[in-house]
């Protein structure tokens, strides 16, 4: 497969650890950044869309 800029357009999903309190929070990851809001269901902590993990 060589679908590189398919993989780019991806949306994935991946579990980071929350930065303020280090639940592990769901994200929607596109081309490194996320592409939505991520809420921590611990804390209430936001990772806005756009931010880079
Ligand atoms: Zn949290």
């Amino acid at each position: 497969m060589d679908g590189c800029m398919e993989a780019r357009m991806a949306v994935t999903i991946q579990e980071i650890p929350c930065p303020r309190c280090g639940e592990g929070v769901e994200i929607f990851l596109r081309d490194g950044a996320l592409a939505a809001d991520s809420v921590c269901e611990n804390c209430g902590c936001v990772l806005p869309a756009g931010a880079r993990v």
